[in-house]
């Protein structure tokens, strides 16, 4: 019997390349590999990369010099590692990525990952020829291609559940060409995938043991999938439809935009139950000025009418967003504009970035791009109004009894760590087997970043029964 294969996938960026990251392994199972836990240990490497800011990609070659060793240490012992570049870098940089660093085997492109194991036949032919001639850099084979038949149509269903939360991709690609954004370059234009397909992969989830589904896209709410009858279904559509398939307790989708929150995806958030009251909506900045610079195609007015609206139908709708500080022309004003827009919407959390000049983005060529140093200062005054924020969300849930997904266990022996509906961390006591489950918890202290609770009796018997 032969010694089974050993995967080691690293993922950086989003929750899109996780889900592509565990798609992966779906692809590359069928031909034995079995996921290890250390890149030491495995016989091919994924590293799924992004390259949404400067900072993300190059992180991508200090990872690939590390590979490099440990290559070539395995060569000398005669044995091989298979290094695979995967994900936005691999988009955007191609053939650069295997001259910056020759040990590459494979780089493949977000919407190329269903042809792995074509491409691990291809390295696997054109090592057997290098190692004959003695040379040892890898095979570099290259797939960036946006195939015209989707992935999707190619990859196996999924095959397990973390915890009872998984991710579904629904959407992919951006046609908004935002100034500041590599996505509509490295992910292609935009996609629905068909939503027969999204239900049934949505069933398999559940049956592997999902009871909560986060729905994933770029511009997740520009969803616009073709129904079995010809129709169209909206993203609200898809969401009532999932709603019906039995298990579903938990529903979440992220990233949108605020230019597709329509009528019916508000009218959502107040009529599905399992519709949790959390939402990720970037607004990235105040300043009516800088929007129209980013192309963002709205304003400051429309951002805050959705919020209205979508507090009308859902009082305790907690939201988060995406900030960019530093946006080439941003002024103090404008800056100051972003600050009171924080202010008068009140935010759960926030992630928020200084503005990273990409290369072939229209923002990359403005005028007055800003001085690091005033970048800085502002991300630092900016998040410490979110820290904030987040304290003051975290204590207003103190001494609530609320329903918690346990997730994974804590650091501590004994202790587990779930989600609130409002996305936020809470610490409990509790046994292992609450880890995929919903119980009520009540909420004891809040922490800046997390609560703590105490989980209320859980009794297995009236569950079996
Ligand atoms: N589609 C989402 C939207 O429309 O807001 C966001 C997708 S992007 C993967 C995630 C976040 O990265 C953006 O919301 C933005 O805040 C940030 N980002 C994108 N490009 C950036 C850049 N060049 N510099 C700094 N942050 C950037
Ligand atoms: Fe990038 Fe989002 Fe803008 Fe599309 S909508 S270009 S993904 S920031």
């Amino acid at each position: 019997m032969t010694a089974p294969k050993r995967l080691f996938i690293r993922t950086y960026g989003c929750q899109m390349n996780v889900y592509d990251s565990d798609r992966m392994a779906d692809v590359l199972r069928p031909l034995g590999y079995a996921l290890a836990d250390r890149p030491d240990d495995a016989d091919l490497v994924v590293v799924n990369t992004c390259h949404i800011r400067e900072h993300a990609s190059e992180k991508v070659y200090s990872e690939l010099g590390r590979l490099r060793d440990v290559k070539l240490e395995r060569r000398a012992a005669g044995r091989d590692l298979t290094i695979a570049v995967a994900g936005c870098v691999a988009q955007a940089e191609g053939e650069e990525i295997v001259k910056r660093q020759p040990a590459v085997d494979i780089v493949v492109g977000p919407q190329a990952y269903h042809r792995l194991p074509e491409l691990l036949a291809e390295a696997a032919r054109k090592q057997a020829v290098l190692r004959a001639g003695k040379r040892l850099p890898g095979a570099g084979v290259l797939d960036t291609d946006f195939p015209a038949d989707s992935k999707f149509d190619h990859l196996p269903g999924p095959q397990g559940v973390r915890a009872g939360s998984a991710f579904l991709s629904i959407q992919e690609g951006c046609d908004k060409f935002c100034t500041f954004c590599v996505v509509p370059y490295t992910r292609g234009s935009e996609y629905s995938r068909p939503a027969a397909a999204v239900l049934a992969e949505a069933r398999q989830l559940v049956a592997a043991g999902a009871i909560e589904i986060t729905l994933l896209g770029q511009n997740v709410n520009a969803y616009h999938g073709e129904a079995r009858d010809g129709s169209t279904w909206s993203l609200a559509r898809l969401i009532r439809e999932l709603a019906e398939v039995e298990g579903v307790a938990r529903i979440r989708y992220t990233t949108s935009h605020p230019r597709d929150m329509d009528d019916e995806l508000i009218a959502a958030h107040g009529a599905v139950p399992q519709l949790m009251p959390y939402l990720h909506l970037p607004v990235q900045s105040g300043s009516d000025r800088i929007l129209e610079a980013m192309n963002r195609r709205h304003g400051r007015d429309l951002f805050l009418s959705i919020v209205e609206r979508l507090r009308n139908v859902r009082p305790d709708l907690a939201l988060s967003s995406d900030f960019i500080v530093g946006f080439p022309g941003e002024s103090d004003a404008d800056f100051d504009d972003t600050m009171r827009l924080i202010d008068q919407v009140g935010l759960a959390a926030a992630f928020s970035f200084k503005y990273s000049r990409r290369p072939g983005t229209p923002g990359s060529a403005m005028p007055d791009q800003v001085p690091e140093a005033v970048k800085t200062a502002r991300l630092a005054a900016l998040q410490a109004l979110i820290a904030e924020q987040s304290r003051a969300f975290n204590a207003s849930k103190a001494g609530q009894t609320v329903p918690v997904l346990f997730a994974e266990p804590g650091r501590r022996p004994g202790q587990i760590i779930g989600k609130t509906p409002w996305l936020q961390s809470v610490h409990a006591d509790g046994p292992p087997r609450l880890i995929g489950r919903i119980v009520d918890v009540r909420l004891t202290a809040a922490h800046p970043n997390s609560l703590a609770g105490e989980v209320a009796l859980v009794d297995d018997r009236a569950e079996a029964a």
